[in-house]
């Protein structure tokens, strides 16, 4: 499936590449939410991480905790968000599997989501439809 991430893969497409392995690649985000923003990608196609295989994500998380690593040492951050936006409406723009590796620093500014109290009903009634999706 071609996506501009295969083009950066391909070297159609520059970029500040950071690392790479036989499986992974890593380069800066042209769009950092602070600099030093990095994304780690397998060299193989999935669209997100809810089709990626098995194999695929054992052999990506080990290139994401080092790129998070060095990361957060070369950018003197306190703390690096690792994400991954799931399908469009998680924010998803790009449908080659990515994981944001994005390092923080105590007061930049940077917003999580807020969330909101659930009640103990409605917990245990969605935990129950999870957990028979589950087995
Ligand atoms: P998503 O929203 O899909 O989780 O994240 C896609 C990310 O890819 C965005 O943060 C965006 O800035 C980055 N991006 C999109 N196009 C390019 C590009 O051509 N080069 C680089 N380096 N990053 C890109």
């Amino acid at each position: 499936m071609e996506t501009i991430f295969s083009k950066i893969l391909s070297g159609e497409i520059p970029c500040e590449k950071i690392y790479e392995d036989d499986f992974a690649f890593a380069f800066l985000d042209i769009n950092p939410v602070n600099p030093g923003h990095a994304l780690v990608i397998p060299k193989t196609w999935s669209a997100g991480f809810l089709d990626a295989s098995e194999d695929t994500i054992c052999r990506l998380i080990p290139a994401i905790q080092k790129v998070a690593k060095a990361v957060k040492e070369a950018t003197g951050a306190e703390g690096v968000n690792i994400i991954q936006n799931e399908g469009a409406v998680a924010g998803q723009k790009v449908f080659h599997l990515h994981f944001h590796v994005i390092p923080r620093h105590a007061g930049d500014g940077r917003e999580h989501w807020h969330g909101n109290p659930i009640s103990a009903e409605e917990a245990k009634a969605v935990g129950e439809k999870i957990r028979a999706k589950l087995g």
